[in-house]
């Protein structure tokens, strides 16, 4: 049986045949997350990340796991040389000034 940790709260789980990255309380957590951010980004398609964890109260740590692992999309900007989270125009996903951000709490690296 494999052991890795909870990508949500850290905490050694089993995760035996399954892929999940995160335990069965996180995920019902994320499920609930996800929730509110779809809703939210229905309501405010133009929302930046960084407005969605202010006015959700979903963490930003969260929202970026959903992001990366697909199951979140914030598509709804034509254009994709917008940074995800400030909304600032940027050559990549994320522009420098939040990449460093994102580094410096460890979020990205
Ligand atoms: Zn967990
Ligand atoms: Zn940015």
């Amino acid at each position: 049986m494999a052991l890795k940790n909870c990508e949500r709260c850290g905490r050694t789980m089993e995760t035996g045949q399954s892929s999940a990255t995160v335990c069965p309380d996180c995920l019902m957590k994320d499920g609930i997350d996800l929730g509110k951010v779809t809703l939210y980004l229905r309501k405010n398609p133009l929302a930046s990340v960084a407005q969605v964890c202010k006015d959700t109260g979903v963490p930003f740590s969260t929202v970026n796991r959903l992001i990366d692992k697909g199951t979140l999309k914030i598509s709804n900007r034509p254009n994709s040389s917008i940074c995800r989270f400030c909304g600032k125009p940027a050559k990549d996903s994320v522009c420098p000034s939040c990449r460093e951000k994102l580094k410096d709490s460890g979020i990205i690296k």
